[in-house]
């Protein structure tokens, strides 16, 4: 049992709309979307924020960038904008990193 609701889902615990899968990476829709697309990009191993990866993480990190523009394609955006907040100051809600990937509206969130 764990407080992160990241790994309750990567635990099969709360459901969620997966687009993506594989040993190390999940990405699911986001559930109260700020866009027409809004997905997010996860690690499964619990870490907290970008503030807190260690270099061993390096390949890890730019597996999930590069699955921002292979995936956001492959949902039929044309273009996307990223945004991964860190610490509460940073507009972090929840504290498993991910990476938010927004599309599909000429007008995208900021914050
Ligand atoms: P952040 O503010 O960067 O920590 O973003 C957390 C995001 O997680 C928000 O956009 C939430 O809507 C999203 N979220 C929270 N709970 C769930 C859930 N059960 N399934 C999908 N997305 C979620
Ligand atoms: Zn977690």
């Amino acid at each position: 049992m764990t407080d992160c609701i990241f790994c309750r889902i990567i635990n099969g615990e709360i459901p969620s709309k997966n687009i993506y899968e594989d040993p190390e990476i999940l990405v699911f829709h986001d559930i109260r979307p700020l866009a027409p697309t809004h997905f997010l990009i996860l690690p499964k191993k619990h870490i907290e924020s970008l503030a807190t990866c260690e270099e061993s993480s390096e390949s890890l990190l730019g597996r999930m960038l590069l699955l921002a523009p292979k995936l956001a394609f492959e949902q039929g955006l044309k273009g996307f904008r990223t945004m991964i907040n860190t610490g509460s100051e940073g507009g972090q809600e929840v504290f498993h990193l991910h990476i938010h990937v927004f599309g599909g509206a000429k007008t995208l969130p900021k914050t």
